[in-house]
């Protein structure tokens, strides 16, 4: 069941742990089947190029329970699940603990949007208050942040961004890395002086002579 699916969950796991954002078998990927109300998504702690489509977790998101995998789903699946209750409009959802953006998590600093490339993500981030790894307090952390961005900084954790193509979600968190990396080099070649951020009348110019 959902073979399409599970590949491309393997396929975004292998990519993003090539681009450095799943040290460790950290970070987790998943997509949700809105018809039948499935999650499909990640398991806990293997090795990403070790990945078989018949170990991939599927999750019935109504009842909760596993109904496929040889292996566990990833111990942070209660916070995608949030995500695709918080927003019916989502079927993809990446979490990583990439460092530059986890730093402004740690922080509980939004990244302000100081390259046009924010525009990828659709500008906005917002800080989701602390919950310990595994708890109800974690998954609902993200509820209120996910209504307004579709980026959230997971207070002394990680990123988690939902969109509706996993390969997409990919890129915006790269995106979202990115910007928070850019950002720190501006700190370091300012002396620690705050670099400007674009104001969103800017973006919405610039977004209306792209249509
Ligand atoms: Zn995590």
């Amino acid at each position: 069941m959902l073979e399409e699916l599970k590949k491309l969950i393997i396929e975004t796991a292998q990519k993003a742990d090539t681009m450095g954002y799943c040290k460790k078998n950290s970070g987790n990927f998943s997509i949700y089947d809105r018809e039948r109300d499935f999650m499909v998504i990640t398991p806990s702690g293997k090795n990403r190029f070790e990945l078989k489509p018949e170990d991939i977790p599927v999750i019935d998101g109504i009842s909760e329970k596993v109904l496929e995998g040889t292996l566990k789903p990833s111990t942070e699946w209660p916070i995608h699940l949030q995500a695709y209750r918080t927003r019916k409009d989502i079927t993809a959802v990446v979490h990583t603990h990439s460092h530059y953006a986890t730093a402004f998590a740690i922080l509980g600093k939004e990244i302000p949007p100081i390259v046009f490339e924010a525009l990828n993500y659709g500008v906005k981030t917002k800080v989701a208050a602390y919950g310990m790894p595994g708890s109800k307090a974690l998954a609902d952390s993200v509820i209120e942040p996910l209504k307004e961005a579709d980026v959230v900084l997971m207070k002394s954790h990680g990123i988690l961004v939902v969109g509706n193509n996993l390969n997409h979600v990919l890129l915006k968190a790269s995106y979202v890395e990115d910007v928070a990396e850019i950002y720190s080099y501006c700190m370091t070649i300012g002396n620690g002086q705050e670099p400007q951020a674009i104001p969103q009348s800017e973006f919405d110019a610039f977004s209306a002579t792209l249509k």
